[in-house]
């Protein structure tokens, strides 16, 4: 990337051959639409702290139901990434500005007036920020403590792969309540899926923030119907359950635009649920697989069960 580059470049080599039309959406997949009071109020709250959502930038389809309830997940150090996955909305190239030291506190303050108890934070990724945005995380968790200290906070990183490994360190330090990273899909489709990531760099990350402090919550999540296999999901669950993942998620992925990567299928409600039970045979804490489930969708309500499922664990509920 030179700094000749547009800014906001949309993948525009991945456009799909039209002779290799998309599968027909399934019933279970549609969503209704963002129309009620509550989704304008959190719309207004993001607008006035000058917020973005990864709910927008991505093109989520749960954003009708999650922000009629203020579940909004923020975006943090802008909405341009320095990464080209090829399954992401989000505008890629050369971030146009530093990371703003006030985005924190109005964070924080939008934390505390849509009077969240669990809140997720993600962000873009910051290749061309020395600590890949740690200490932007880590102000961000301080913030959201200080303003709306009743709100449990859950993580969503970066790979955070350019970096010195210690910045790791400045996170977990900060004390996220849940500690989130996805691996996005199988190792076999990152070339194509994921370029700039590395899948055995990710699941170390994981397994660091478990070493650094091993009552920290870990979660991560990928997306199905890119083009994987059965044996290379439940491969994936048992790379994860090795590097001691608590918390699973699985979703079906969804087109953005025609130039993006292709669904290659759509993956059934039945497939969802044996994938849940399998993945809670091999020890996870807590598992959401449904073909709606994102990250942070029911974060909240997940969080609560996962601290109920590890109390039952150690024998104290
Ligand atoms: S699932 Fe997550 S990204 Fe999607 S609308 Fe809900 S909070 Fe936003």
């Amino acid at each position: 990337m030179n700094d000749q580059t547009p800014p906001r470049l949309r993948h525009p080599e991945k456009a799909r051959k039209p002779d290799n039309p998309q599968p027909k959406k399934p019933d279970w997949i549609r969503v209704k639409a963002p129309t009620s009071k509550g989704y304008h109020a959190t719309a207004k709250i993001m607008r006035e702290n000058s917020l973005k959502t990864v709910c927008e930038e991505a093109a989520c389809p749960n954003a009708g139901e999650c922000w009629s309830q203020g579940h909004a997940t923020m975006m943090i150090m802008g909405d341009v990434c320095t990464r080209a996955c090829t399954f992401c909305n989000i505008a890629t190239g050369k971030p146009p500005e530093a990371l703003d030291v006030f985005e924190p506190g109005r964070v924080a303050d939008a934390v505390k007036k849509l009077g969240l108890n669990h809140v997720v934070i993600t962000s873009v990724d910051r290749d061309d920020v020395e600590d890949g945005g740690a200490e932007h995380f880590a102000m961000t968790i301080r913030a959201i403590r200080k303003q709306a200290p009743g709100t449990t906070i859950e993580i969503l990183t970066p790979d955070f792969i350019r970096c010195d490994p210690a910045v790791l360190e400045v996170v977990v330090e900060a004390k996220p309540d849940v500690f989130n990273h996805n691996l996005e899909t199988v190792p076999g489709l990152y070339p194509e899926v994921r370029p700039g990531a590395r899948y055995f760099h990710s699941l170390r990350l994981l397994q660091r923030v478990k070493e650094l402090d091993p009552t920290m919550f870990t979660k991560s999540g990928i997306m199905v119907g890119l083009g994987e296999d059965k044996q290379a999901v439940h491969a994936v669950m048992d790379d994860m359950r090795a590097a001691d993942i608590d918390f699973l998620t699985i979703g079906q992925y969804l087109q953005p635009t025609p130039k993006h990567h292709a669904v290659d299928r759509f993956v059934t409600p039945e497939e969802f649920a044996a994938y849940e039970k399998a993945a809670y045979g091999k020890g996870f804490l807590m598992v959401s697989a449904s073909p709606l489930t994102r990250s942070s969708y029911h974060a909240g309500d997940d969080f609560a069960r996962l601290r109920e499922n590890r109390l039952k664990k150690l024998g104290m509920a």
